[in-house]
């Protein structure tokens, strides 16, 4: 075999298993975030729906309209979630996963 071809090869070797490990690092790296979250409910129906918790909000606070049925949005409840924060990706993950609930159709 070309000793050439021998030292290729073990650098090869070298960069996938960096490349693994860090990658392997990557994940471990994952921090779980605390993220203020706001609870909104409607007055008239069953509609809620959850976003960031801003300065000024509070348990029964009025948020707006309804976008169901135009009544009256109020926060429901304030409340500490945990969320998966991938360092890197700037603050647009900040948000819970999930930050629309399904709705449930009465
Ligand atoms: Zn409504």
């Amino acid at each position: 075999m070309d000793p050439m071809m021998i030292v290729i090869l073990a650098v090869l070797a070298f960069i996938v298993t960096y490349m693994a490990v860090s990658a392997m690092k990557s994940r471990q790296e994952l921090i779980k975030k605390k993220v203020i979250v706001t609870q909104l409910k409607c007055n008239s129906c069953d509609y809620s729906e959850r976003r960031e918790f801003k300065e000024g909000d509070y348990v029964g606070k009025e948020a707006g309209e309804c976008p169901k049925c135009g009544g009256k949005l109020l926060v429901d409840a304030i409340y500490l979630e945990e969320v998966e924060d991938i360092p890197g990706f700037g603050p647009g993950v900040s948000m819970p996963k999930q930050s629309k609930p399904p709705r449930i159709q009465k």
